[in-house]
C-alpha cells in the first residue's frame, strides 16, 4: 500500500499543478515533461517523498506582477503588463532571462522559470532559476520606444532583483540594445554599479562570450552527443531554426567546427540555402538582424540559389520539401516542432536534434526521437551555456576582473562537457544510459532537492 502511495506521487503532482494553476498549457507541460522523467527517483529517495519536495518545486518562491505604462512617440499613453517569477533560490540567487514578446503570459514565463531551475543546477554554478519579461512587442518599435518601454519595466522591477538577490539576463526581443536601457536605468535609480543584470556590454562590465554562449554551447553539446557514436560536426549538414541571437552563434561554431547549415527563419518564413551560410553570409544577417532589424526574406533576395519559403517554419519545409539534414538545433521559441514535424526529420535522415531554444519539441516529438534512436540534448541541458556564461559574468563582475575569450569559452567547453556527462551518468545511474532529458532532470533536480531538504521546511 505504501509503495502505491509513493509511485502515484507525481501523478499526483501533475494533477495538483493541472488544477492549481488552470489556464497554463506551457506550465502543465514543462511540469509533466520534468516529474515524468524523475519517476525513478521516487522509490529510491524516499526522504523527498517525506518532505514533500516534489509538490514544493512546482510552485514558485514567488510571482511579481504589474502595470507598465509608457508613452510611445505619438504622445499616446500605453500599458503593458511586466512579470518576474522568482522559482527557486535553493542553490543561489534568482537568476533568468527577461522575454519581451506579445505572447507571453504569466504561464509562459513560469515554464521557463521551472525549466530554469534545473538547467541552472546542471551549469555547476551557484545559480537558482526565476524568469520574467513581458507582452510589450519591440518589433516595429522605435529605439526611443523601447528606451521608455524599459525605463518604466525597471521602475517596478528594480526593487524586487540585487546581486545577491535575482540577476536578469535577456531572452526573446532582449538583446544588448534592451539589456544596456534596463541596466542604465536600475543604476540611476539605485546609484550603485551593481552586477544586477548579465549581457551588459563590454564596456560596462560584460563578459566576451556571452553573446555567442547560448549558440555556442548547443553545438558542444551536439558534439558531445555525436562523439557517442564516433561521429563529429565536420562535414554534418544542419538545420537551424530563427535568426535571432542563439541562432547566430550556432551557425559560426558549426562553421568553425567544419559543418554547413542550410536554413534559418523568422517568425514570416524560411530560407534554405543549400551551399551553406557561410561566414560571410552569417555576417550579414548578423547586420540585417540585429542592426537593420530586418527580415530574413531580404537574405533570399541578396544571395543567389536561395529559396524562400513564406510562412513556413524550417520543420514543415523539411518535410515538405525532403530537405536532407544530420543534425538539428531548434532556436526559436517553443512547442516549434511538433510530433509529425519530428517524423519529417527522422524520414530526411536527422539523427541528432540540440535545443537552443527552450521546450522547442513537444511532448509528442520527444517521443518521435527516444522511438527512433535520435541523440536527443534537451534545452535544459543543450541551450545551458547561456546562462552558464552569465554566472561567469557575474563571478568576474565580482571579482572585478575580465577574463580572455579564451579563457571564457575554454570554461563554457568544460561546463557543456561537464553538463553532458551529469546526464549520461544520471541516466545510467537511473536505469536509462543515453536518454539525455531523464538524465538532465534527475541531475538538475538532486541538488536542488537536497538543498531544500538541507533547509527544513521553508
Ligand atoms: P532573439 O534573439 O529575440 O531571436 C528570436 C528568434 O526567434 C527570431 O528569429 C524570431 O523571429 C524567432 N521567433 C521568436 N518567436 C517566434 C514565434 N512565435 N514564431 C516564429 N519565430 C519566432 O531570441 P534568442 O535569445 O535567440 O532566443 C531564442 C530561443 O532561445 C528562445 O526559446 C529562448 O528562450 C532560448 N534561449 C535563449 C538564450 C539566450 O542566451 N539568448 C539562452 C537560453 C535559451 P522574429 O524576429 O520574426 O520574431
Amino acid at each position: 500500500m505504501a509503495v502505491m502511495q509513493k509511485s502515484s506521487v507525481i501523478e499526483d503532482v501533475i494533477a495538483m499543478v493541472q488544477e492549481k494553476d488552470a489556464g497554463q498549457p506551457e506550465f502543465h507541460q514543462a511540469v509533466r515533461e520534468v516529474l515524468t522523467t524523475l519517476k525513478p527517483m521516487v522509490d529510491k529517495h524516499p526522504e523527498y517523498v517525506k518532505a514533500k519536495i516534489y509538490e514544493r518545486v512546482v510552485i514558485p518562491d514567488r510571482v511579481i506582477m504589474f502595470r507598465v505604462p509608457w508613452v510611445d512617440d505619438n504622445g499616446e499613453v500605453q500599458v503593458n503588463r511586466g512579470f518576474r517569477v522568482q522559482f527557486n533560490n535553493a542553490i543561489g540567487p534568482y537568476k533568468g532571462g527577461l522575454r519581451l514578446h506579445p505572447s507571453v503570459n504569466l504561464g509562459i514565463i513560469k515554464f521557463l522559470g521551472f525549466e530554469q531551475v534545473f538547467k541552472n543546477s546542471l551549469t555547476t554554478l551557484p545559480m537558482g532559476g526565476g524568469k520574467g519579461g513581458s507582452d510589450f512587442n519591440p518589433k516595429g518599435k522605435s529605439d526611443n520606444e523601447v528606451m521608455r518601454f524599459c525605463y518604466a519595466f525597471m521602475e517596478e522591477l528594480y526593487r524586487h532583483i540585487g546581486p545577491y538577490t535575482d540577476v536578469p539576463a535577456g531572452d526573446i526581443g532582449v538583446g544588448g540594445r534592451e539589456i544596456g536601457y534596463l541596466f542604465g536605468y536600475y543604476k540611476k535609480i539605485v546609484n550603485r554599479n551593481d552586477s544586477v543584470l548579465t549581457g551588459k556590454g563590454l564596456e560596462y562590465g560584460g563578459s566576451l562570450i556571452r553573446p555567442e554562449a547560448t549558440g555556442y554551447g548547443a553545438v558542444y553539446f551536439a558534439a558531445e552527443m555525436l562523439a557517442t557514436r564516433g561521429q563529429e560536426i565536420k562535414g554534418k549538414v544542419a538545420a537551424v531554426s530563427a535568426s535571432g541571437n542563439v541562432a547566430q552563434y550556432t551557425v559560426e561554431k558549426v562553421n568553425q567546427l567544419g559543418g554547413k547549415v542550410i536554413t534559418l527563419s523568422d517568425s514570416d518564413g524560411t530560407i534554405v540555402d543549400e551551399a551553406g551560410v557561410d561566414n560571410d553570409k552569417l555576417a550579414y544577417v548578423l547586420e540585417l538582424k540585429n542592426i537593420r532589424r530586418g527580415r530574413i526574406s531580404e537574405y533570399a533576395e541578396k544571395y543567389k540559389d536561395v529559396a524562400y519559403y513564406k510562412g513556413k517554419n524550417v520543420w514543415d519545409v523539411i518535410r515538405e520539401q525532403s530537405l536532407k539534414v544530420d543534425l538539428a538545433f531548434p532556436s526559436a521559441h517553443e512547442n516549434e516542432i511538433e510530433g509529425n514535424q519530428a517524423w519529417g526529420l527522422v524520414q530526411n535522415g536527422c539523427y541528432c536534434v540540440s535545443e537552443g531554444a527552450n521546450m522547442p519539441s513537444t511532448l509528442d516529438a520527444i517521443r518521435v526521437y527516444q522511438e527512433n534512436n535520435v541523440l536527443y540534448g534537451p534545452a535544459k541541458a543543450a541551450n545551458a551555456g547561456g546562462v552558464a556564461t552569465s554566472g561567469l559574468e557575474m563571478s568576474q563582475n565580482h571579482m572585478r576582473l575580465s577574463w580572455s575569450r579564451e579563457e571564457v569559452d575554454e570554461r563554457l567547453h568544460g561546463i557543456m562537457r561537464s553538463i553532458h556527462k551529469s546526464c549520461l551518468d544520471a541516466s545510467a545511474a537511473y536505469g536509462s544510459p543515453g536518454d539525455y532529458l531523464m538524465g538532465a532532470n534527475i541531475a538538475g533536480f538532486i541538488k536542488v532537492a537536497n538543498a531544500m531538504l538541507a533547509y527544513g521546511i521553508v
